[in-house]
């Protein structure tokens, strides 16, 4: 197996073989050659239809016709400047149009980056310190958020080397949960920002509780805290402006990443703009990068904002609810009581009986069993993130046929158990 060579290769190099962590599995990971639409390929020659999408930027599918055009006009024109450019000014409106809470823009190169800059900036103009987050949020992986994060870091102890002195300003609550939030923010009065993600991406998928978004909104305006939606993975996905759109609240501060650069990296921060002045060189609040606004990255995600139309949610959200029904037909049928959350584009089974509200809840599930239904999908040609706490996604590029071939095979699965 050429993928077990390779690994094996990495591994002398790159530590754990991989660039982050989730991508590694046992016993070690297929290496990609090239992906198309709905598929990915191995170097073993192996196809799988792809629902990790690569965590979530593809929504159009691989190797997208316009994208790649686009990019490679841009690339004959130059890569990086470290000046200004139009394109900029074209994204920025055009995530402003699309994103309700957005006034103006500030471009990055990742979700990370976006978390730390907004929270930054949360202090900054409240002039308080401590921050809310839920347990099993996962705001990318820099010091002020790696407590109790999802995705990867689920499981694991705060990493070592993130000093207690960072963490200390970090308060976790259950998400879901108002009494948790409201008791937090009577006992405190130093908080600055709660960051949420609206539906949890990073713990599998989590959908908030009916008017829950509504009174995280009430209850921060109240007491004069900064609400950051991290809709690194709902933006541009469960509506055209995101989650805030769809369930009608609107945040002070967003961020912004994956499906934003088109499948390159970049990653933004967007809201209000009496805040977003306050970011250098129009405000003191320091937020810099060589690669903000990269030409390339920018391109590329005019071309695929350009492509998110309304028939495109409209479709997107057919082929979920196909498949989210099928799949919960097999549950049912299977005489399972697995749990199958999502909504849209987004999907995950929890082994486990148990409602899913929280990271609590989610915890409970089976990683055993889901390690098996990831080892079976993959043997099967279908890939899926390799971890019970990551979020399955389709693209617009998935056929009835593919999400149907994908049923029939969690089907012959659960026929085993
Ligand atoms: C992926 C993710 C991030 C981090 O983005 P990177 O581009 O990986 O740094 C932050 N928040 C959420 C909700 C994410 O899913």
């Amino acid at each position: 197996m050429r993928s077990e060579e390779l690994f094996k290769e990495a591994s002398n190099y790159i530590p754990g073989g991989v660039d982050s962590p989730v991508r590694a599995y046992k016993p070690y990971p297929f290496f990609v050659k090239h992906g198309k639409g709905s598929k990915i390929f191995d170097v073993d020659g192996n196809d799988y239809i792809d629902y990790c999408l690569a965590y979530g930027p593809l929504v159009l599918g691989h190797a997208n016709y316009s994208i790649i055009n686009a990019v490679k006009n841009q690339l004959e024109l130059g890569s990086a400047f470290g000046v200004p450019s139009q394109k900029e000014i074209e994204l920025a409106k055009l995530v402003i149009k699309k994103v309700p809470c957005a006034e103006m823009v500030r471009f990055v190169n990742s979700g990370t980056e976006a978390t730390m800059s907004a929270i930054r900036l949360a202090r900054a103009a409240t002039g308080k310190k401590k921050i809310i987050k839920f347990e099993g949020s996962y705001h990318g992986a820099h010091d002020y958020v790696l407590v109790k994060s999802g995705s990867g870091a689920a499981g694991l102890p705060d990493s070592p080397g993130v000093p207690e002195e960072t963490t200390i300003n970090t308060i976790l609550a259950p998400f879901n949960d108002e009494d948790a939030v409201l008791n937090l923010v009577r006992a405190e009065n130093d908080i600055a920002a709660v960051i949420v993600e609206p539906i949890m991406g990073n713990i599998g998928c989590i959908t908030p509780k009916d008017g829950y978004l509504k009174f995280l909104r009430e209850i921060t305006e109240e007491n004069n805290i900064i609400l950051i939606f991290d809709e690194v993975i709902t933006g541009f996905r469960i509506a055209e402006g995101g989650a805030q759109e769809y369930y009608n609240v609107m945040p002070d501060l967003v961020t912004l990443g994956k499906i934003l650069g088109g499948g390159f990296p970049m990653g933004a921060l967007a809201g209000k703009k009496e805040l977003m002045e306050m970011i250098a060189p129009s405000g003191s609040v320091y937020q810099a990068g060589t690669f903000n606004g990269n030409p390339v990255s920018v391109t590329a995600g005019l071309s695929m904002l350009d492509q998110l139309d309304k028939k495109f949610y409209s479709e997107m959200d057919k082929k979920g609810t196909l498949l989210r029904g099928r799949i919960q037909d097999i549950i049912d049928d299977n005489g399972l009581n697995f749990k199958l959350t999502g909504l849209s584009s987004m999907f995950q089974i929890y082994f486990t009986e148990n409602e899913i509200n929280d990271y609590k809840d989610a915890k409970t599930a089976d990683t055993d069993m889901f390690n098996g239904y990831f080892h079976n999908l993959l043997k099967e040609g279908v890939f899926i993130p390799p971890s019970q706490f990551e979020c399955c996604f389709i693209s617009l590029m998935h056929d009835e046929e593919e999400l149907d071939k994908t049923a029939q095979i969690i089907d012959s699965y659960m026929k085993k158990l």
